[in-house]
């Protein structure tokens, strides 16, 4: 950790700044915070010397447990496998898990995230109650599960404590397999205050707010909390699956995204996970709203959710950023690269997100999902004066960064390096990620090994 006072130099040949990139950087770090910052500065004695600078990404949604079922839902079944029939599986697994497990199943998912340039956790977190569905003596020890890999793992954390009330549309009763996220709004409301009293001891924790759905949150429900929320992060999970827009429509007589607009004060507060089945009339409401759409663009498909149509809702001037969501596969560089590859195999055309002629597609998609990210986390983006110094370098001599500059960096890393050029990683000035490798990883994946394999068993 940095001592109270000291400032500590860190030089970058080039770096990715707020106002975009720049060579010769010197970047002075207190308190975690960026302190001072210069361009075309040489480097000076004692300064640590890296080659190129980025900074961290906000992963904006995201389960850490489901991390612990990857790959166990890729067997076909029966029928047509769907979301529905991978729900029932993590429902399973979901009956299993302890406080114990969830910390070193979150930790191992956060040490991942951070080696692959994610610096900030959104975590969508759900499940609230012990294995037979009542309330532990502290209602908040899974968040503090949570909240205890933010501190293992030193990544920034989100907290966005799940509302879940129902089972479907219209406020129907929630079935057995749900009983350890079911609430009411009282209940919900004493938990809450208790992760907020629990979050202050994280240094520059967030606690935001997750109706889970329109299945799981009546219209007064919806009202009551945004009433609990306040000005800081509301989530919400929208439009994933076509069921969901069909279910909603014979409910309501409105598709979800279009109910959500007409029901609730969605603004910049607000971020729409997956939002993948809109109309050009809701595309257009949503950008208006200023609202981030949350994409997951590897989990969307592993799911089968669908495609997000990107290129109509970037025109109208929307937001996004991206997630892990599911955890199937957790890499930063590939979210980015399937949110670009899934729309051109849909467009049969190349440099779809691009805004322009000779416009950096990589460039463009990583700069819009670090501002939605941000945002949607309730967070300042970008490295700048005053901003939390959450910086990434890469690996220059990684063959497919030599001799790149600028942007062009951004399309070599997204579409060529992939992961293996992040070097090391900063949260708040401390290095956590060291030659690509987290400076806890050993422990905490010997920790997960053992919890695995005890449910292996
Ligand atoms: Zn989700």
């Amino acid at each position: 950790m940095n001592a109270a006072n000291d400032v500590r130099m860190i030089h970058f040949q080039q770096a990715l700044l707020a106002t975009g990139w720049e060579e010769n950087v010197r970047i002075g770090i207190r308190h975690g915070l960026v302190a001072t910052l210069s361009t075309h500065a040489e480097p000076q004695p004692g300064d640590e010397r890296h080659a190129i600078g980025i900074p961290g990404m906000s992963n904006l949604h995201s389960h850490a447990f489901q991390r612990g079922m990857a790959g166990l839902a890729e067997r076909r079944g029966p029928g047509s496998d769907s979301f529905w029939t991978w729900r029932d599986i993590m429902y399973r697994f979901v009956d299993r898990i302890t406080p114990e497990h969830l910390h070193v199943i979150a930790a191992l998912a956060y040490v991942e995230m951070l080696e692959t340039g994610f610096t900030r956790v959104g975590e969508f977190h759900y499940l609230h109650h012990d294995r037979n569905g009542t309330s532990y003596a502290d209602p908040a020890e899974l968040s503090q599960a949570i909240m205890a890999a933010a501190a293992d793992t030193g990544i920034g954390l989100t907290h966005l404590p799940v509302f879940y009330a129902h089972a479907g549309f219209g406020g129907t009763e929630a079935s057995p397999a749900q009983r350890r996220f079911v609430t009411d709004p009282d209940r919900f409301a004493r938990l809450l205050d208790a992760i907020r009293k629990a979050a202050t001891a994280l240094p520059d924790a967030i606690v935001g707010i997750a109706p889970h759905s329109l299945r799981a949150v009546t219209a007064d429900e919806l009202a009551r909390l945004e009433e609990l929320g306040g000005a800081g992060p509301i989530h919400i999970h929208i439009a994933e699956q076509m069921k969901e827009v069909d279910d909603c429509l014979a409910w309501s007589g409105r598709r979800p995204v279009e109910w959500l607009m007409d029901h609730a004060a969605v603004g910049r507060n607000w971020c729409l996970v997956h939002a993948t089945h809109m109309t050009h009339a809701e595309i257009a409401a949503v950008a208006r709203s200023g609202a981030v759409v949350g994409l997951c663009p590897v989990t969307e498909a592993n799911l089968g959710d669908g495609l997000f149509p990107a290129p109509s809702f970037q025109e109208a001037g929307g937001q996004y950023g991206i997630g892990s969501d599911s955890n199937i596969l957790i890499d930063m560089t590939e979210e980015l690269r399937w949110l670009e590859y899934g729309q051109r195999l849909d467009a049969r055309t190349r440099n779809v997100l691009a805004s322009g002629q000779g416009r950096s597609t990589g460039q463009e998609i990583f700069q819009a999902s670090l501002e939605g990210g941000a945002q949607a986390l309730g967070v300042a983006a970008g490295l700048a004066v005053g901003h939390v110094a959450d910086m990434v370098s890469l690996d220059a001599n990684h063959p497919s960064l030599v001799g790149r500059g600028g942007t062009s960096i951004m399309d070599s890393l997204l579409f060529a390096a992939g992961r293996q050029a992040i070097r090391n990683v900063w949260r708040r000035g401390d290095l956590v990620v060291s030659d690509g490798r987290h400076v806890a990883r050993d422990r905490i994946a010997a920790q997960y090994r053992k919890v695995l394999e005890a449910f292996a068993a």
